[in-house]
């Protein structure tokens, strides 16, 4: 006879960045962004009408597709919104990769990816980054079942531009190639201009960091008719109602205020480049980043030290044990006031 718990789920889940339990800490590991969200989705979260929770909410969050389709000028029936991106991935691998064949994606890019594949049971295929952790468009060239690139990618904030994603929309007119842009507004190119020429063409994008809602969980798909209309009906295959009415509401204040987006995402570039600078001339090697992190390492310390070292000053900054990148630090863009502080601490420890 065999053991229940041998039918409970075996899997390795996505890791996320430690959320310190304590109160008084710099929290630079998660790529949240450290400024609030625009004053017009607190006056709505506070406005909300709770007395109507005992409906449920649009179930394709209307009000907030309109909303987002006409601010990238596209119709309605061109997005999906789901529960944060991770949310709308999710449903995407579910949706798009069903032939049977290895989605790619390359070996150092967003870990979630091998976790829906495992959970999913879809088979994939690791494509190296090149020694300075660019993706090779040409390395795409090859049957498949689908392709997944982060753009710009995660953890290495290396953004890539529109001749790019167009190579491998190219080669790959037989599979959904998914562009995630979750960083995507701190400077990188967006493929979304590409939708009308691709009709396998999916971009996702997320409220979690240029729009501060990460707590909110908001994600977005901007796709053709049928790559929306998968979406759609992956989505009532598991869960109807994946956005809540207050995130509706909130989601549309939000976009409502494109002058506070453009505010906080201009102050945290310019506090990028400040850290960049900074950083460099410590010695740290700094990719150029296009998005609200850095990836830098230090060829005379272990970025493990350092981080080490940094927790020791409550300064939380993320390292990843995972061949390849093992010497690098992931350190996402706070307030001038943290960055300085974390700048003040790698002085101390950086001889
Ligand atoms: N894609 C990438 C590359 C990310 O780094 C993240 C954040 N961890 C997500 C998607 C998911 O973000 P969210 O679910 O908050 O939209």
């Amino acid at each position: 006879m065999g053991n229940w718990k041998d039918n409970l789920i075996d899997i390795a889940p996505y890791v996320a960045g430690e959320q310190p339990k304590k109160a008084d800490f710099i929290k630079l590991n998660a790529n949240e962004n450290p400024y609030p969200p625009s004053p017009r989705v607190i006056e709505a979260i506070a406005g909300f009408k709770a007395s109507g929770l005992n409906k449920y909410p649009d179930a394709d969050a209307t009000p907030l597709v309109r909303a987002v389709a006409e601010r990238a000028g596209l119709s309605e029936e061109n997005v999906f919104i789901g529960n944060g991106s991770d949310d709308v991935l999710a449903l995407c691998f579910r949706a798009f990769f069903n032939s049977g064949k290895p989605v790619l994606y390359p070996d150092i890019t967003y870990s979630f990816y091998p976790v829906w594949c495992s959970m999913l049971k879809i088979p994939y295929e690791l494509i190296p980054v090149d020694e300075d952790f660019n993706i090779r468009a040409e390395d795409y060239r090859r049957e498949n079942g689908g392709v997944i690139i982060c753009n710009p990618n995660a953890p290495t904030s290396i953004g890539r531009d529109l001749d790019f994603i167009r190579e491998i929309l190219d080669a790959n007119p037989d599979s959904v190639v998914i562009s995630d842009e979750a960083y995507v507004d701190f400077g990188g190119v967006s493929a979304l201009p590409l939708l009308k020429e691709y009709p396998n063409l999916a971009v996702v994008q997320t409220f979690s960091k240029s729009r501060s809602m990460a707590g909110m969980r908001i994600g977005c798909c901007f796709g053709g008719k049928d790559i929306i209309g998968a979406l759609r009906a992956a989505k009532d295959s598991y869960n109807s109602y994946p956005v809540d009415s207050v995130a509706i509401a909130a989601g549309c204040a939000s976009i409502a205020d494109e002058e506070y987006f453009r505010e906080t995402v201009g102050r945290i570039i310019k506090t990028r480049d400040r850290l960049t600078a900074e950083l460099r001339k410590m010695g740290f090697d700094v990719k150029d980043s296009s998005t609200n992190f850095l990836f830098a390492s230090h060829p005379g310390y272990r970025a493990a030290d350092i981080s080490a070292f940094l927790k020791t000053k409550d300064i939380y900054v993320r390292f990843f044990n995972k061949p390849r990148i093992d010497n690098h630090l992931r350190i996402t863009i706070g307030t001038d006031e943290e960055i300085d502080a974390l700048i003040g601490a790698l002085k101390e420890y950086i001889k």
